[in-house]
């Protein structure tokens, strides 16, 4: 299998050079790194923050990809979160503790059908330019990729309900017209966790792949496209809400 060339781990037994992502050597067999046998949750998510690329390299190569299923899960609270947001579903439901137990019954299903699925969206992307990787890998990057918009739901979206209650899914009046400083700070906080995720997706995929910037960055934006068409039908939703 072909991994990234331009970085080279050389192995302190026979000098030989290695693909980065190489646990053992390709001539001699030694281990050149560290064998990582499992992932452990904090310390992991912690290298995330302090040094993502080491992070991302402990996750390929990692024998066991642990909380990868624990993490669809509370990512997929904030794509239901999200979705209601967008639909403003809180026209169509006005009570907001049946909305957020919607969020926690439909969330973690969600989480793990979206994120197999942009995994496979972005698998097969790479398999199709002949770049070869492993799906489990593939899945274990995106999943960890979505560490930060986990952040958010846990830590940004309690204070938003907190705040707007319902209002938070709905347009009359919108958060934004309930008080547009606090609404501004969020929306900015959220769209930089998000783009911290992208930042983390882009590491994962060129470590594994050892991919052009171009070539890593078209695969994010096909991985973008597959979450359309569920924003689709929100706007759908939303839009139908308006006319009724
Ligand atoms: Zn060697």
């Amino acid at each position: 299998m072909s991994r990234r060339i331009d970085d080279i781990r050389v192995c302190p037994v026979c000098n030989t050079g290695n693909p980065m992502l190489n646990v053992t050597c390709i001539s001699c067999g030694g281990y050149i790194q560290d064998r990582v046998a499992s992932l452990h949750l904090f310390q992991t998510l912690w290298m995330l923050i302090e040094s993502p690329t080491k992070a991302m390299q402990r996750i390929i190569v990692a024998q066991q990809k642990n909380y990868v299923f624990p993490l669809q899960m509370i990512f997929g609270l904030a794509y239901v979160a999200f979705v209601f947001w967008y639909a403003n579903i809180g026209l169509l439901i006005d009570d907001l503790q049946v909305l957020l137990v919607l969020v926690l019954i439909l969330g973690p299903f969600t989480g793990i059908v979206i994120i197999m699925l942009l995994s496979l969206v972005a698998f097969v992307s790479l398999q199709i330019r002949k770049i070869a990787v492993i799906y489990r890998e593939v899945r274990a990057v995106v999943s960890y990729a979505g560490f930060p918009v986990i952040v958010s739901v846990l830590f940004i979206f309690p204070a938003e309900v907190g705040i707007f209650g319902i209002y938070l899914f709905t347009n009359e009046p919108s958060p934004f017209a309930i008080n547009p400083v606090v609404w501004g700070i969020i929306v900015g906080l959220d769209a930089l966790l998000v783009v911290w995720s992208i930042v983390l997706l882009y590491i994962g995929i060129r470590l594994l792949t050892g991919i052009s910037v171009t070539a890593v960055l078209i695969t994010i934006l096909i991985i973008i496209a597959a979450l359309l068409p569920v924003i689709a039908i929100a706007s759908i939703v939303s839009v139908y809400q308006g006319i009724v």
